[in-house]
């Protein structure tokens, strides 16, 4: 996604919201969150364990395209997008 593309309101409501004081991984390196390899991700993943605000996080990024959000990688944001869809698709056919 171009920078220009970015909504700078919802950019920084995101920054500056209460559960991030609480996070973590404040102080941390942060590109442990955005590594380049899976074995860099270790530490990261570790810490978001331990996390109280991972929820939060969670719900927060599970969207970006990019990172460790909730202690979830891209790939495992993806899948609990792909499971929440379905979800809503059996509940809107009633068959929940
Ligand atoms: S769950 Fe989110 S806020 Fe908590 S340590 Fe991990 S990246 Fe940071």
């Amino acid at each position: 996604m171009p920078d220009d593309d970015y909504d700078l309101p919802k950019l920084l409501a995101d920054i500056t919201a209460p559960w991030r004081q609480q996070a973590a991984c404040r102080g941390k390196p942060t590109w442990w969150w955005y590594p380049t390899r899976d074995e860099h991700a270790t530490a990261a993943i570790a810490i978001c364990r331990t996390c109280p605000v991972r929820s939060d996080c969670l719900t927060a990024g599970l969207d970006e395209a990019h990172g460790h959000w909730g202690g979830e990688s891209e790939r495992g944001r993806r899948r609990i997008r792909q499971i929440r869809s379905i979800r809503a698709q059996r509940a809107a056919r009633g068959l929940t």
